[in-house]
């Protein structure tokens, strides 16, 4: 299927869900992770009408931000080694992955301007996954006041691959709470409002659960096996 016809099916799941739970679809935006295919294939995301797009390497960010300019609005959704911030810094619009001090201090270092930006909670508790450990993520903020270009703008987690929906919904759920305590300490540099959780396989479950920011690449423009063209 083409982006513009994937686009519109999760365009209707979205008010689907949205209105299964009293939401407001116009309180979720989707982040077209164009890291498998092509800048061909990033545009057409865009003529679909989906102008936030998400990367997780340098190279591939640089490249498609190069050549789509500011028709989009960047999220650099990956793991970021800080001896890359310069590289990439000022061309991101929000950070999806921020989980360690010394990357907030290059930040803070290198930034012109103020960045918004996604703290990245390890929820599941997988060796594999980065982010913070939920019991450190309170300390951490409240540490960010020392670096003022940090805007914490939410939290940011990624569910393991797992077939039990219910431990899926369980982690969204955690994360959402930890928002909201956040949120309520009223910390000036982190209004923390928003939740950059769900992707192509379980964002339905991520939007019942209060997702603000979803990540799609699989479902709406592809992915590398499927050589572009979406399951
Ligand atoms: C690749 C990636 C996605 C998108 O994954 P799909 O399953 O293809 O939708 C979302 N978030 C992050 C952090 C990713 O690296």
């Amino acid at each position: 299927m083409n982006v513009k016809e994937n686009a519109e099916k999760i365009k209707n799941t979205i008010e689907n869900t949205c209105a299964s739970v009293e939401r407001d679809p116009e309180d979720v935006t989707v982040i077209a992770v164009t890291k498998y295919v092509s800048t061909e294939r990033a545009e057409e995301a865009i003529d679909a009408g989906i102008v936030n797009l998400g990367e997780n390497r340098k190279e591939g960010f640089l490249e498609k931000q190069r050549e789509i300019g500011n028709k989009a609005t960047w999220h650099f959704i990956g793991s970021l080694q800080s001896r890359k911030v310069k590289d990439v810094i000022e061309h991101i619009d929000v950070l999806h992955s921020l989980d360690r001090k010394s990357l907030a201090k290059e930040i803070n270092k290198r930034a012109e301007t103020s960045i918004s930006c996604f703290v990245q909670v390890n929820i599941s508790g997988e060796e594999s996954k980065h982010g913070i450990n939920p019991g450190d993520v309170h300390a951490f903020i409240k540490m960010l006041k020392d670096y003022p270009k940090i805007n914490v703008v939410g939290l940011m987690t990624m569910a393991p691959h797992v077939e039990d929906e219910e431990k899926t919904r369980g982690i969204f759920r955690k994360l959402r709470a930890l928002r909201d305590e956040i949120k309520n300490e009223g910390w000036p540099h982190a209004p923390c409002e928003f939740l950059s959780m769900g992707m192509s396989n379980d964002y339905t479950i991520a939007l019942e659960e209060g997702a603000t920011h979803i990540r799609l690449g699989t479902s709406l423009v592809g992915n590398e096996t499927t050589g572009g063209e979406s399951s």
